[in-house]
C-alpha cells in the first residue's frame, strides 16, 4: 500500500479524484477497491491491479475484550504487532510500531530482545492504524487516538513515522487531530531536537525509567549514548518552544527503580511547570519481577506530596502478550 505510488498513479489526473481515493481509504475504510462506489469502474480495476489495499493480519482478543493485539504480516515475510485499547470512556487507541525489531535493546522489553531488522515504510505504519479502523468500523466505532509505543524507536525511522503522522493527520487522510496523536522516544536527542520544529501539536513521551545514569545505562543501554542531562536539555528547549507537556514514562521495577531515595531523585529532575510522571505497572517479560501495588502507590504518594503530576497507566492485554514491553513477533 504505497501511498507514493498511489500519488504516481493520478499524476495526469484532476487532483480532486486523488483526493477522493484516498477518501475512501482513510475515511470510507473500503476493504477493497470494488468498496468505492464513488471511483469509474475502470480506475477501481486498475487500483485493484496496481495498488492492492488487502491487510494480512490475525487478531488476539484478551478476556476482558478491551485490548485487541493485531499480527500484521509484511511483504517482505516479516510481521509486526499492533494493539487496540478500548476504554471505558468512548476512546479507542491504537498503539503502533514503527519498526520491526528494535535496536535499542532496552533489557525490560521483549522487542528490545528480538534485535533490529529493518525500518518500516510509511504505508505499513499507516496499515496497521487502517486495520484497527476497518475492525471498529464493524461495530460502528472510530479510532480516537494514535500512540506510536509499539516496537520499535519512533526516532530512529525519523521520516517515515512523521510522514506517516502527516497522513494521520490530513483532512483526505484519517483527519485525526494532532493532539491525539503522541510519539514516544528513549530519547534520541536529534529527534526531540527535530520534533520541536514540527508546526504540528503533537504529543510527544519520553521512556525515562530511571532517574539516574547508572541504574538508566543497567536497564537502557541507550543512555550511554543519550544521558539524562541531555534528554532534559533537548526536552527545556522543546517545551520552550512548543509550550506543550511532556509525559515521562516510568516502569516500576522491583528493586531496581522503585525504592524511596528514587523518588527523590526523580522529584529533582522533574521539578518544571509542564513535566508529568506517568507510572507504569511492569508486564513480566522474564527477566525483572513488578514492583507490589502498594510500593507503586507510596511511590507516587512522594512524587505527589512534592507537588508532581503523576498518572497511573491503566493495564491493557497483559494474557495475549499485548500490554507494553511485551511485543515481539518471530521471524516465519
Ligand atoms: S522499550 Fe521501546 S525503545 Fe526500548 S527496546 Fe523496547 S521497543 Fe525499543
Amino acid at each position: 500500500m504505497d501511498i507514493k505510488k498511489l500519488q504516481k498513479l493520478f499524476k495526469d489526473q484532476p487532483k480532486y479524484r486523488l483526493e477522493q481515493t484516498q477518501k475512501s481509504l482513510f475515511q470510507g475504510l473500503i476493504n477493497n477497491w470494488q468498496e468505492a462506489m464513488g471511483l469509474p469502474l475502470n480506475l477501481r480495476k486498475e487500483l485493484e491491479e496496481k495498488f492492492p489495499i488487502e491487510i494480512s493480519g490475525r487478531t488476539f482478543i484478551s478476556k476482558d475484550k478491551n485490548t485487541i493485539k493485531a499480527l500484521i504480516d509484511l511483504e517482505d515475510g516479516s510481521a509486526v504487532e499492533a494493539v487496540l485499547m478500548r476504554h471505558k470512556d468512548t476512546r479507542n487507541t491504537v498503539c503502533v510500531s514503527s519498526q520491526v525489531g528494535c535496536p535499542m535493546a532496552c533489557s525490560f522489553c521483549a522487542t528490545g530482545r528480538m534485535g533490529f531488522k529493518r525500518n518500516l515504510e510509511v504505508w505499513e505504519i499507516l496499515e496497521q492504524i487502517l486495520f484497527f479502523a476497518r475492525y471498529l468500523k464493524k461495530i460502528n466505532e472510530k479510532i480516537t487516538n494514535v500512540v506510536f509505543m509499539g516496537m520499535g524507536e519512533p526516532f530512529m525511522n525519523y521520516q517515515n513515522v512523521m510522514a506517516a503522522i502527516k497522513i494521520l493527520n490530513d483532512k483526505n487522510g484519517f483527519n485525526l487531530g494532532a493532539r491525539h496523536i503522541s510519539v514516544s522516544t528513549v530519547g534520541v536527542v536529534e529527534g526531540i531536537e527535530r520534533f520541536a520544529n514540527e508546526e504540528l501539536q503533537i504529543n510527544l513521551a519520553i521512556s525515562l525509567h530511571a532517574p539516574d545514569n547508572k541504574t538508566r545505562s543497567e536497564i537502557m543501554p541507550a543512555n550511554r549514548n543519550y544521558p539524562i542531562e541531555k534528554i532534559l536539555k533537548a526536552v527545556d528547549e522543546y517545551v520552550k518552544k512548543t509550550n506543550r507537556r511532556v509525559m515521562f514514562e516510568y516502569l516500576m521495577l522491583k528493586g531496581v527503580n522503585d525504592s524511596d531515595e528514587h523518588a527523590k531523585a526523580l522529584i529533582k529532575l522533574m521539578k518544571k511547570p509542564l513535566y508529568f510522571v506517568n507510572l507504569i505497572a511492569y508486564n513480566p517479560t522474564g527477566i525483572y519481577n513488578p514492583s507490589p501495588a502498594s510500593r507503586i502507590k507510596k511511590f507516587k504518594e512522594i512524587l505527589e506530596s512534592a507537588g508532581i503530576t503523576v498518572t497511573q497507566r491503566r493495564e491493557f492485554g497483559q494474557d495475549i502478550e499485548g500490554a507494553c514491553g511485551q511485543l515481539a513477533t518471530l521471524p516465519r
